[in-house]
């Protein structure tokens, strides 16, 4: 079940996006290699069955690299999409007439489908119709239930399922949409870690979610409305994990305003001990450039600072030129922000008060013990993860190793801050625990024989939600050497 592995050199995670530029298992391999947590594959792009060899893929990485691997389904949600191209690209010229219709034929510089009813009948003459991320902009000059027409008011490269924002118009979307529906049935079915809903609105949409899930897979939130930001807590109090999706969020609000959001939902997201993954454009130029511009480099190197759980490439490792690279350069900006002595005041700045439990008690007191004892780690058996969740909340500069019976929990702690999870048979004594502690400290190269580790359990032990149990293992040489379990 265990094979010694170092673990990261960083504690913030990737998550890297797969799609045509990286679907083959030998890619996704060298993502991982080059320093990729987990894999966000995107509903909105290709069919079902074209995932299922990709998420085998990646499961097939467990064995060979002995470390669990991170999967996040994302639904596409209710976002409005244009239809295909034949070709599957377009260029639209400034100035140009450019016709949404509702023939599923692909389309062309003249016309595309737009598959979705609803707007044709909200839409109005002169309200804006933003396309990739705001990238393009048309301008709708008259429309009828099938037709729009529109003048190109800022024109460039469109290819198929582009992303539609319409600002100027409310369009009633329902929280899953049927295709949503089936994709997460689809992914319960794979065995997926996290499944993402898409234009979260209200709470409500998430309880929808999280019933059709069923406990099969832990739920994160993608912040992108700004019906979202008016319920921010609510909505953070419903779920696993959290998404700052600056694409969408950036286009149905105005540019500036992300920053103060992204550091807004960074923080109650961090408060409320939920994982939270900032996303989109954060090394873009990386899609057609092997190097990163400045900007880039720095709005990442932000995000880290802010203390986010998790980073993210879309398009860079999905569909650009350089996708190991990308995951590479958010490898190398994390490892030297977080080399920054005053990195680890800074993600402190976020104050975390301990909820009144035991378990965020000793959590709190396990920072404060490996601090003064220059603990090299905090070791942390849980069942659930839940143990784990409250330990990164805190932020403890030391490393945090997770030991944990279920795959299950193994797996989606992927997306955590600095926890490096271990798949292994429970302990049943506090011996055993202590035993098992030092064994793994050493064959996962996070301490070493004299060292002193922070262990957090729970007694009685295989008893989920006991968590009691705080104890200073110190290493020596001779004890080390028994078996595994
Ligand atoms: P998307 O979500 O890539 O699925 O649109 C992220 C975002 O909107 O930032
Ligand atoms: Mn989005």
């Amino acid at each position: 079940m265990t094979k010694a592995i170092n673990p990261r050199s960083r504690k913030v995670r990737i998550l890297a996006t797969l799609g045509p530029a990286s679907n083959t298992p030998e890619m996704i391999a060298a993502l991982f290699e080059a320093g990729a947590d987990a894999f966000r594959i995107n509903m909105s792009h290709g069919d079902q069955e074209s995932k299922i060899p990709v998420i085998a893929a990646i499961r097939g990485l467990e064995k060979r690299f002995g470390r669990p691997t991170t999967i996040l389904a994302d639904l596409q949600g209710p976002k409005l999409r244009v239809g295909r191209f034949a070709g599957g690209r377009v260029m639209l010229e400034t100035g140009a007439t450019f016709v949404l219709d509702r023939d599923t034929a692909p389309g062309d510089a003249t016309r595309v489908e737009l598959p979705h009813r609803e707007i044709f009948a909200a839409i109005e003459p002169g309200a804006r119709l933003l396309l990739d991320d705001g990238k393009l902009v048309l301008r709708v000059v008259e429309h009828d239930a099938d037709r729009i027409v529109t003048t190109v008011e800022v024109g460039g490269a469109l290819s198929d399922s582009k992303g539609l924002n319409v600002p100027d118009v409310v369009v009633p979307m329902a929280a899953l949409t049927v295709k949503d529906r089936s994709d997460l049935a689809f992914a319960c079915e794979q065995g997926v870690d996290w499944i993402a809903l898409s234009f979260v609105q209200r709470p409500e949409d998430l309880a929808e979610a999280r019933r059709l899930i069923g406990g099969k897979a832990a739920l994160l939130a993608k912040i992108e409305k700004p019906a979202a930001i008016e319920r921010l807590e609510e909505i953070v109090e419903m779920c696993d994990g959290v998404m700052v999706a600056r694409g969408d969020l950036g286009v149905e609000l105005p540019p500036q305003s992300v920053p103060p959001l992204q550091k807004r939902i960074v923080e109650v997201s961090r408060r409320m001990g939920r994982p939270v993954v900032v996303a989109t454009q954060m090394l873009e130029s990386m899609i057609k450039s092997p190097s990163p511009t400045r900007a880039e480099v720095s709005d990442v190197a932000t995000a880290i600072y802010d203390g986010a759980d998790a980073i993210m490439l879309s398009a860079e490792s999905a569909a650009g030129d350089w996708p190991i690279e990308s995951v590479a350069m958010m490898n190398a900006i994390g490892e030297a922000v977080e080399r920054d002595p005053m990195h680890g005041e800074r993600v402190h700045f976020t104050e975390t008060r301990p909820d009144p439990t035991t378990a965020d008690a000793l959590a709190e007191a396990a920072k404060s013990i490996a601090r003064t004892v220059s603990a090299k780690a905090v070791i942390c058996f849980t069942t659930s993860g839940s143990t784990a969740r409250r330990i990164a909340r805190e932020r403890t500069p030391v490393p945090l190793l997770v030991l944990t019976p279920k795959m299950e929990t193994a797996r989606r702690l992927g997306l955590l801050w600095g926890a490096h999870a271990v798949h292994t048979r429970d302990v049943e004594s506090f011996e055993e625990m202590v035993a098992k502690s030092k064994r793994m400290a050493l064959r996962h190269r996070i301490a070493a024989a004299g060292d002193s580790v922070v262990v957090m359990a729970g007694v009685p032990f295989r008893t989920p939600g006991s968590t009691n149990v705080l104890h200073v293992v110190r290493l020596i040489g001779d004890e080390l050497k028994g078996h595994d379990g």
